[in-house]
């Protein structure tokens, strides 16, 4: 089988744990080949995120265009669109490849402030990215921003609104619970929802965090497994898999006193997970 290509549309992370980098990085890693359009630029280190600067939409559309005009891929991640412009051009381009599988990570800001998403572009992202998504992979917060309903504060809440995210449009949902109240067993919980299921996908709370691109790592990741053919259930499992080395490998990093980025490649074999323990 040829090595499937992977288009990630999202902003620049110099620091390289979030964004683009982490995308191409993660994308590379599972041994896919990886595009990259960029939709903003970022001055930001593990820590912080001290500026923003959009690209217009023509610029992004003008980037896609010649891609795709040359390339065929056989996924497409979505993270950070910006501007409303952006997400109005990823939204015609989605319209010309009907039948592409799209891992949507509705990032609305990042966890060191400030806002990724403009208020305007909220709108085109309901109504025409994530009716078109394969597989939606918002955080707590961006699923109550989705849904317009209130943070979901318990696995019955999140079970709740991933339904809800559901009726929105998306083929499947993966709503990551990272940001949950710990439990007493310590677990993490992410709810997976699509027409025929809702699971309770649980894992034990790796420690390190916070952690720096975890969103990012996790929706490359299900975009590779969608690239190979993969169902977004299977998808979605494999992603939690990469994020989870990624968390466990974070300890070999050299990353400055910020959240530390992801490190999959310390127990990746084959694009596999390796448990060493
Ligand atoms: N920078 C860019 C360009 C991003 O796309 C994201 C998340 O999607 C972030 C920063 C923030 O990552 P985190 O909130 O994990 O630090």
């Amino acid at each position: 089988m040829k090595v499937p290509n992977v288009l990630a549309i999202g902003g620049s992370d110099p620091s390289g744990g979030a964004g683009i980098q982490a995308d191409v990085r993660t994308i590379t890693a599972l041994g896919a080949y990886a595009c990259a359009a960029i939709t903003l630029l970022t001055a930001q280190n593990n820590g912080a995120v001290t500026a923003v600067w959009k690209v217009p939409g023509r610029r992004v559309r003008a980037q896609l265009e010649t891609l795709l005009a040359e390339v065929s891929v056989q996924a497409i991640k979505i993270g950070a669109l910006g501007s409303r412009s952006t997400a109005r051009v990823v939204a015609e381009v989605l319209e010309g490849l009907p039948e592409l599988p799209v891992v949507l990570d509705p990032v609305h800001r990042a966890s060191a402030g400030p806002g990724l998403l403009d208020r305007g572009a909220r709108g085109v992202l309901l109504e025409r990215l994530v009716p078109r998504a394969t597989l939606l992979t918002p955080n707590l917060l961006e699923a109550a921003s989705l849904t317009e309903t209130g943070l979901p504060g318990d696995v019955a809440g999140m079970q709740e609104c991933a339904r809800r995210l559901l009726a929105l449009g998306a083929r499947a949902v993966l709503l990551k619970g990272g940001h949950l109240p710990p439990n007493e067993a310590g677990d993490v919980v992410d709810i997976y929802a699509d027409s025929s299921r809702v699971e309770e996908l649980r894992g034990t709370r790796i420690a390190g965090g916070p952690f720096h691109g975890s969103g990012c790592v996790l929706a490359s990741a299900a975009a590779v497994a969608l690239a190979r053919g993969e169902t977004p259930f299977r998808a979605a499992l494999a992603a939690r898999q990469v994020v989870r080395a990624g968390m466990e490998g974070a300890v070999s990093l050299q990353a400055g006193g910020g959240p530390r980025p992801l490190w999959p490649l310390a127990r990746l074999e084959g694009g596999r997970y390796v448990d060493e323990r």
